[in-house]
């Protein structure tokens, strides 16, 4: 007798082929039958037309931290999220030593936009290395299946020390690096990620440590994929690095290469797409590249405590080691003004979060633009005042990047992206995309018809699914894992934003209920059900450690 089966479902197979009406079967966590049923189980769903689905794949989360204290990785799998890959962008808890946790946290929080209460009152740190890392996430259990890259940041923080937000390494240390890395990936980490954009800042403003390293430290790292025969090399791009030195890179390391982030901009249109040509050409001469793009136009709540939007500005610098008056001081002046305006009106070569558009910046229900033209002032100095005024804590809502849709559009359906981007686990107050999947299968194509059901599915499962070397998931077949969704694909979405005030210490985060969602299953197991998580006598997800080569 088997476990259960969902009968009378239209089933999305995740490669790609035609729906089809069919039933499908579970059994220990795996799927036993696909298509008409014809063995017995002890229980049966009847979906009665409703789609099935592999679970989404998120490929692009930072759940690093959030994983130690919250298994289930509120919110993805109640938004079909059945594996989520960690530590993108390198921003990873592991390798830490005992005296930096404190300096990693710190960093997390202005990087990746997660309160440092929270942080402190929420991470468990049972762990120094990347292996102990994964085994101590085995050991606790948790609720979707989870893959960990090998961070570059906390790697080179692990041998460097002080100095790793400070300067390139020296030979010794990028072999100590390598080390790290190789032992990482061998153990289980699905490959190496960094970042050199410059929108990546640790705390008080100084850079990000991978942001410190040289092209030859990159060509080391990226080296042990090669020694390791497997692993993805995942890199959020600033604007000195070029697709041609990653092109190199892919070349010399012989792995795919995933280069993130191609947020589409209004004022420079045609940059993502000469990014994807670039790829699109690489690719023709054998390598493995793919752009990372997203679903979600970038939108960002902030306030002028802590406004992300502008600090990765060069002009913003001197803001960001200010507090209380100090920081009100520098924002009243003219010259840190006129600085600011200066390089937001000036073309910008990489991905820079705000490019002027301040009809898409809102102060309630308000642009900034038409609260200047009605003052007869400028747009940052209207800002600002309001700002100042109300004790910095004035909401703004900004649409930032990603919002023309015809462009996003054709970026989801190259051949050479990947739809990603997600980023779960951070930014907890500015956004939440973890629903990233539904808005993909109601928005883009249920409303815009943009990509067929299938194809959406598809690249939202066995697409990453391949590209990650993820070993039997991302597909409705027979003898793979039961990763599943079942939805509505006439009302399946994201639900409007909200506030939550559900972390460590008391945090504020935002989230997205889904909608049209009527089970989540991982490794056979129901995680959530009509009315969101279910309960868990049980942690059903794995640690992905083994992966294709
Ligand atoms: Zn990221």
């Amino acid at each position: 007798m088997h476990d259960f089966v969902i009968r009378n479902a239209l089933l999305v197979d995740g490669l790609g082929s035609a729906p089809a009406r069919g039933d499908l079967g579970v059994s220990g966590g795996k799927i036993v039958e696909v298509g008409k049923a014809k063995e017995s189980y002890r229980e049966a769903v009847d979906a009665d037309g409703l789609a099935l689905m592999p679970g989404i794949i998120d490929n692009h989360t930072h759940y690093d931290a959030q994983l130690t204290w919250d298994p289930l990785a509120s919110p993805s799998p109640a938004l079909g999220v059945t594996t989520a890959i960690i530590g993108n962008c390198g921003f990873t808890i592991a390798p830490c030593r005992p005296a930096d946790r404190e300096l990693i946290m710190r960093n997390l929080t202005q990087v990746e936009g997660m309160a440092l209460e929270v942080l402190r009152a929420g991470t468990r740190w049972g762990f120094e290395t990347v292996p102990e890392f994964f085994d101590m996430l085995e050991r606790q259990g948790v609720a979707l299946n989870v893959a960990g890259f090998v961070g570059h940041s906390s790697v080179r923080t692990y041998v460097m020390g002080e100095d790793a937000p400070r300067r390139a390494a020296t030979p010794a240390e990028v072999a100590k690096m390598k080390e790290i890395v190789l032992d990482g990936v061998r153990s289980g980490a699905v490959g190496f990620a960094t970042s050199t954009s410059g929108n990546h800042n640790g705390y008080g403003g100084i850079p990000m440590p991978s942001r410190l390293a040289d092209e030859a430290e990159l060509r080391e790292l990226t080296g042990c994929l090669a020694e390791a025969g497997r692993g993805v090399f995942m890199l959020t791009k600033g604007s000195h690095t070029s697709i041609s030195f990653l092109e190199d890179i892919a070349a010399n390391c012989g792995r795919p290469v995933i280069v993130a982030a191609l947020l589409h901009n209004n004022v420079s249109p045609r940059a993502t797409f000469d990014e994807l040509q670039a790829i699109a050409a690489a690719n023709a001469r054998g390598r493995r590249m793919l752009g990372a793009v997203s679903c979600c136009p970038l939108t960002m709540d902030f306030t002028l405590h802590s406004p992300y939007v502008f600090e990765g500005l060069k002009a913003w610098k001197p803001a960001l080691s200010l507090k209380g008056e100090a920081y009100k001081a520098l924002l009243k002046k003219k010259t840190f003004r006129d600085e600011v305006r200066n390089e937001i009106a000036a073309p910008s070569a990489g991905v820079r979060l705000f490019n002027g558009e301040w009809d898409k910046v809102y102060a309630g229900l308000r642009t900034i633009e038409d609260l200047a033209r009605e003052a007869g002032k400028d747009p940052l100095d209207t800002l600002l005042d309001l700002a100042l005024s109300e004790n910095l804590d004035t909401e703004f809502s900004a649409l930032l990047l990603n919002s023309d849709e015809d462009a996003v559009g054709r970026m989801l359906r190259d051949p050479n992206s990947l739809v990603s981007l997600s980023d779960a686990g951070a930014h907890l107050t500015l956004f939440n995309d973890a629903g990233f999947g539904l808005h993909l299968l109601g928005h883009w194509v249920r409303k815009l018809g943009i990509l067929s059901l299938e194809e959406a599915v598809r690249r939202l499962t066995s697409h990453p699914a391949t590209v990650f070397g993820i070993p039997g998931r991302g597909k409705l077949e027979k003898g793979s894992f039961a990763d599943l969704m079942l939805f509505d694909p006439a009302t399946v979405d994201r639900g409007p934003k909200r506030r939550v005030q559900d972390l460590p210490g008391g945090g504020m985060r935002l989230i997205t209920p889904p909608v049209g969602v009527h089970g989540v299953w991982v490794n056979g197991v129901k995680v959530a059900g009509e009315k969101g998580m279910a309960k868990l006598d049980r942690m059903p997800g794995r640690v992905l450690r083994e992966f294709d080569s």
